[in-house]
């Protein structure tokens, strides 16, 4: 925890409460009782700890995904050691900081093929995190731990 008390923005406190309130179908705050400031606070200094960027993880989900979608949705093997396929969901998401747009629910299923780690995601998860460093909380079936996401994909500074 912080050394000092965080506060809350009423900006955060609306965009914490639409998540919550609309029963959370999208799970982006799934068992995570702590407020939203505390997770963005706390996975935005791990990031850091790394020596990384929320671009730069971002960035390194978002060629994995472009891999897959070079290859008419996959499987496709990147780099000897990850294998990528996109899986279609029809509809498509709001960001909940209330951007204008949409986002395709298209999920890219990942293997690190030497350990059989999986990872997954959305267009929607990767604006997520690029733009407000938000990886969704713990418990939450879609959270991309930042220290996860760094060691599976192997994620380099930019
Ligand atoms: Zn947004």
């Amino acid at each position: 925890m912080g050394r000092y008390p965080v506060y809350q923005s009423p900006v955060l406190d609306a965009v914490e409460s639409r998540m919550r309130r609309s029963g959370d179908a999208h799970g982006y705050l799934a068992g995570d009782p702590r407020p939203l400031v505390t997770i963005l606070t706390e996975d935005d200094r791990t990031v850091k700890a790394l020596g990384l960027t929320h671009e730069a993880i971002a960035a390194r989900l978002r060629a994995f995904t472009d891999a897959a979608k070079r290859a008419f949705g996959g499987p496709v093997v990147v780099e000897e050691l990850w294998r990528v396929q996109l899986e279609d969901f029809r509809g498509r998401l709001p960001c909940p900081w209330g951007h204008p747009g949409l986002y395709a629910k298209t999920h890219v299923r990942l293997e690190r093929l030497d350990t059989g780690e999986t990872l997954q995601w959305t267009d929607l998860s990767l604006h997520m995190i690029e733009a407000h460093g938000f990886y969704q909380g713990r418990g939450s079936p879609y959270r991309l731990d930042p220290e996860k996401v760094a060691a599976l994909c192997a994620v380099r500074a930019q």
